[in-house]
């Protein structure tokens, strides 16, 4: 899941700066102008080491009650569609959230299923393994320290 962006305006040079992150904004909090190379401190991103993972990446249980939330929501559409083509017309309205819905309750059902499965650890793993290896360099965590992380 590469397909979320991050975004944030430079407080050097007020440059706004793009780029892609994981869903869960794990990777290093000290960011990097493109613009100026000024570094700065963004807690948005999770050092996972430090930080630990976010509570919601390992929650099956909330994806899947979402995901059935959903599932009733797009069933009541449906029903609603049915009786109203019965009588010969339908509202566009209804139809684009049940569609919504439905899609909505697969993306929540693929998350908790990756969860159940286990790929989501595996993932986690990884992000924890690149989170050491940065750890690992002392000028890194020097610089953490003089933002105010405990390392
Ligand atoms: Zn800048």
């Amino acid at each position: 899941m590469q397909l979320n962006y991050a975004e944030w305006v430079c407080p050097q040079c007020k440059t706004k700066n793009r780029e892609t992150c994981n869903s869960w904004m794990y990777d290093s909090p000290i960011r990097q102008c493109k613009a100026c190379r000024s570094e700065y401190l963004d807690r948005r991103w999770r050092e996972v080491a430090i930080d630990g993972f976010d509570p919601r990446s390992n929650n099956a249980p909330l994806y899947a009650k979402v995901a059935l939330v959903l599932l009733a929501i797009a069933l009541v559409c449906g029903i609603m569609i049915y009786f109203q083509y019965a009588r010969g017309y339908y509202s566009i309205k209804i139809i684009a959230v049940g569609a919504g819905s439905v899609l909505i309750a697969i993306a929540c059902g693929i998350n908790a299923l990756r969860i159940k499965l286990g790929f989501q650890a595996k993932d986690n793993d990884k992000y924890m393994a690149e989170s050491k290896a940065r750890l690992s360099d002392p000028q890194y965590v020097e610089k953490l320290r003089k933002y105010g992380y405990k390392v």
